[in-house]
């Protein structure tokens, strides 16, 4: 500490992003920083970003937060990974699993020996070769056992939650009251700045209070109160590549044990989401306004729940992209207020927790240096473009050409990075992801695969093995899994003896 320290930091937002920031801070910053965070009852949070990735467990491990008690307190279950109904033909069905895929071999990854194993007739579907992909669709599911048997994946068991948004929000409230974070009730109304530097000094609630501050932290939600209703921070739109701008969201009755994995089936002019929890199930209808009216597709959302809806349906207006600058003076976006890209890929959390772990390395002096503000936004423009594409992938790696969304995400103009990774995966089954990103060789392969990216080659080290030698091999990966899977409990059962959450 010394006098240029930042002393005082408001974080202006009570939902996902601001609660996490605020928790993770106080944790990872010096104790004489105090924080606050300022919210609106009366405006609320959006409620809806209920289906998480592994990453995000991190998270409670850096507080110290026991799963189980996590796992009551906001009525989650587990999940293993995404199933993709519909996206490359009608009938379709692949999971994007977390974890390894099969087992790689001198260096080189699964998929390409599967890629020769298919061309010889020895290989089944790629899902078979995956421990989370075979319990999610058995509906089983549990954490990595103590006793685990050596070289297998129930060594390390990689999974992530489905949580009730507004249950999370508040179970880290309290969480970070308890850690001395304070909490102002209050609407943001005025927003005072230095007449030179243009930072922010006081943010004035609308009883006349005033909240003063050395950093600012905006989670404010879509509306980027600080980020771009003051500062003007412009946004990158990406809705030519992500044509998805409305979502209806709405839950409903569970009808059935819930499934350790979310589910996403492509509509006729997007998607739908559902989010099982353990005493309800989210859904949501994704799709572009441009191919559908908003009636329309609410009243697809409804005609499409398994159980009865439990609320009316909710519609969420967006725009796919990013703020130019996150970090502008002293003042930086996280959440849903520095950008946001579609859920589906479930990757709007993990962003937030990169933002933090970004400004928790950057963390600044009171001048909020240049050099940390540019690094800052270009190491989150990196991670926005990095997400953008995989989730690009989805939507134009299809064969659809049922409807004009379909035709239009078929054949629209791709960015230059994902056109050389289908290029390369095309030439020789090779995924080469950045070292940093956050989807690994596994994710890539199951979604270039799981939408009909064929390879016409494969490296020629994987002809190393005899084709006998690659059928055993196939076949001992397949049987180890299988055996794996079978030892693991049904998901309901494995919640109801350990962390069964009380009804609501
Ligand atoms: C349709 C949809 C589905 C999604 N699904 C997923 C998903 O499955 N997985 C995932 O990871 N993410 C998902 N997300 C994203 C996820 O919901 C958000 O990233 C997350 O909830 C964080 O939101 P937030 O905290 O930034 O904003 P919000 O929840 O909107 O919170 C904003 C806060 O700012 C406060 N506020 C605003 N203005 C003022 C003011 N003037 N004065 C005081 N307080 C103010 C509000 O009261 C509120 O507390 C989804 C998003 C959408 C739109």
């Amino acid at each position: 500490m010394n006098d240029n320290s930042i002393r005082r930091l408001v974080i202006v937002g009570g939902g996902t992003a601001g609660w996490m920031t605020a928790t993770a801070l106080r944790r990872l910053l010096y104790p004489e920083l105090t924080i606050e965070v300022i919210e609106s009852e009366e405006i609320g949070i959006i409620g809806v970003g209920e289906a998480t990735i592994p990453p995000f467990r991190r998270h409670n491990a850096l507080l110290g937060i026991d799963e189980r008690e996590f796992v009551r307190a906001t009525q989650a279950t587990f999940k293993l990974g995404i199933e993709f109904r519909d996206w490359a033909r009608p009938g379709d069905s692949y999971i994007h699993g977390f974890g390894t895929l099969g087992l790689d071999l001198d260096g080189q990854p699964f998929h390409q020996y599967w890629t020769r194993a298919l061309q010889i007739g020895a290989a089944k579907d790629l899902g078979l070769y995956s421990f989370n992909v075979q319990a999610a669709r058995q509906g089983r599911f549990m954490p990595t056992p103590s006793d685990a048997p050596k070289n297998t994946p129930l060594e390390d068991i990689v999974y992530a939650y489905h949580f009730d948004a507004s249950l999370y929000a508040r179970y880290l409230r309290r969480f970070a009251e308890a850690h001395g974070v304070r909490r102002v009730e209050g609407r943001v109304v005025e927003v005072r700045r230095h007449p030179e530097s243009g930072f922010v000094e006081t943010l004035v609630l609308q009883d006349g209070r005033s909240v003063s501050g050395d950093l600012f932290i905006d989670c404010s939600g879509f509306r980027g109160l600080l980020i771009e209703q003051c500062l003007h921070a412009g946004y990158e739109d990406w809705s030519h590549w992500l044509p998805c701008d409305r979502a209806w969201a709405v839950p409903c009755e569970n009808v059935a044990p819930p499934v350790p994995y979310t589910r996403a089936t492509a509509r006729p002019a997007g998607w739908q989401w559902r989010i099982p929890l353990q005493h309800r199930v989210g859904n949501g209808h994704v799709f572009s306004s441009r191919h559908m009216s908003e009636d329309e597709a609410a009243a697809m959302l409804l005609a499409n729940l398994e159980g009865r809806p439990l609320a009316e349906p909710k519609l969420i207006p967006f725009h796919g992209g990013k703020r130019r600058r996150a970090w502008i003076g002293n003042v930086v976006a996280i959440g849903l207020s520095g950008g946001f890209l579609e859920p589906l890929e479930s990757t709007a959390i993990h962003l937030i927790q990169t933002s933090i772990a970004k400004l928790a390395l950057l963390f600044p002096e009171r001048d909020c240096s240049e050099a940390l503000r540019n690094r800052y936004n270009s190491q989150m423009d990196g991670e926005f473009e990095r997400v953008r594409d995989f989730l690009i992938l989805h939507y134009h790696a299809t064969e659809r050409a049922d409807t004009p969304f379909w035709n239009y995400c078929r054949t629209m103009e791709i960015p230059e990075s994902l056109r050389e990774y289908i290029a390369l995966f095309r030439d020789s089954a090779r995924i080469m992801p950045k070292s940093d990103e956050l989807f690994t060789t596994v994710s890539w392969a199951q979604v270039l695969i799981g939408q009909h990216i064929a390879s016409r080659r494969y490296p020629p080290v994987i002809d190393r093995l005899t084709d006998a030698e690659l059928r055993q091999f196939i076949e001992h990966v397949e049987q180890v899994i299988g055996s794996c899977v079978a030892v693991v409990p049904a998901h309901e059962a494995f919640i109801a003896r350990h962390c069964k959450a009380p009804p609501p």
